[in-house]
């Protein structure tokens, strides 16, 4: 079995709702989806969603341009071999993580489907039915923040991720001591900035917020200034956008600057390196968290299975996107929240999903 052909589609996932973060809102996202076919017509689908320029620095345009290298260098390629195709694809030192991680998710499920094993089984197993999941408060006024936390408490949900940023510190701090003042004793608060913040302005906040329980979650933009911070602040330290690969990870790890990681799939280049760092991260007892910043069921079945790998207590929950959009690939079998929980999609082996022929549209590139 080796992969015979592989379409390329553009498909746009519109929101029903805004979502704010730093200083962008996400409304009309698009992604860039990979169906890999393989000789014997088995088809395993993979997702790059570039919405958020706060917290992604690829586009959906550079995805689908680097598709044209990688799409022909891995054809003809065993797709259970992850090994073998990441190395085809690192061949080309300067693609975009993100196309390399559509496609390798889409040969996970694709193995999957060929071995008739979940994506979960193929990582190592479950350790859970259901994936502890974290909610996201966007910039908004503390009122409003205030009332969404107890919104989403009564759901459930028991991990808030207030954002911050983009604005006045003062703004910041007024939310977060609003948001602190209404929480149950079970539910745990990260302050996600998304590079937001200078140091100073990061200090300021978390003097002021000396006295509350939550984590810091990339405040500044650079591992640079994140090294600098971390000694300085009352709080966890959380790296996310600067939590790029195994091998800065593990040194942030060794120089004890992380307290954990908000870890994106697209970010580092699939599974296959999701694995890597999630073995690290489990041998550190370090926490993380495994999803996306953005994206429709595909890349959130792949978030929810790596998820459902780790110990509960290093797991810092799969985020999904599906609230906010219109647009589902799999009504039935979609990861989806209920009571503050991500139960695994049970569509079939792979990634769990079944998703209609044809359902992407006519494709924008296909190569064989
Ligand atoms: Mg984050």
């Amino acid at each position: 079995m080796t992969i015979e052909q592989i379409r390329v589609y553009r498909f746009p996932l519109p929101a029903q709702t805004t979502y704010n973060m730093s200083s962008s809102t996400v409304s009309l996202p698009q992604s860039t989806i990979v169906e890999l076919i393989d000789t014997s017509g088995l088809k395993g689908y993979g997702e790059a969603c570039l919405a958020t320029s706060e917290a992604q620095s690829a586009s959906n345009d550079s995805v689908l341009a680097a598709m044209s290298f990688l799409a022909p260098a891995i054809i003809g390629l065993d797709p259970t071999n992850f090994s073998n195709v990441t190395d085809a694809m690192d061949t080309f030192n300067h693609v975009l993580p993100e196309a390399k991680a559509a496609l390798d998710v889409a040969c996970w499920d694709l193995t999957g489907k060929k071995t008739n094993k979940s994506v979960v089984e193929l990582l190592g197993g479950t350790l859970s039915d259901a994936v502890i999941t974290y909610h996201v408060i966007g910039i908004t006024s503390p009122e409003d923040a205030a009332e969404d936390a107890m919104r989403l408490q009564e759901l459930g949900i028991t991990r808030i991720q207030l954002k911050a940023g983009g604005r006045s510190i003062e703004e910041d701090i007024a939310c977060i001591h609003a948001v602190a003042s209404v929480l149950l004793e079970e539910t745990s608060l990260d302050v996600d900035t998304n590079r937001g913040w200078t140091i100073a302005e990061a200090l300021k906040v978390s003097e002021a917020c000396s006295s509350i329980s939550m984590s810091m979650e990339q405040p500044c933009a650079t591992e640079e200034e994140l090294r600098h911070l971390k000694p300085l602040i009352y709080h966890p330290l959380i790296i996310d956008e600067s939590a790029t690969d195994a091998a800065t990870i593990s040194k942030l790890i060794d120089d004890e600057i992380a307290d954990g990681f908000g870890m994106k799939i697209t970010r580092v280049g699939g599974l296959t390196p999701m694995k890597t760092i999630r073995d690290l991260c489990v041998e550190k007892s370090i926490p993380m968290s495994s999803d996306d910043a953005w994206g429709g069921d595909i890349i959130a079945a792949a978030g929810v299975a790596l998820a459902a790998t780790m110990p509960r207590n290093l797991n810092r929950g799969a985020w999904l996107a599906h609230p906010y959009h219109q647009v589902h690939y799999d009504l039935v079998n979609g990861p989806r929240v209920q009571n503050g929980q991500v139960p695994l999609p049970k569509g079939g082996p792979g990634l769990g999903l079944l998703i209609a022929d044809g359902f992407f549209g006519k494709p924008e590139a296909i190569y064989e």
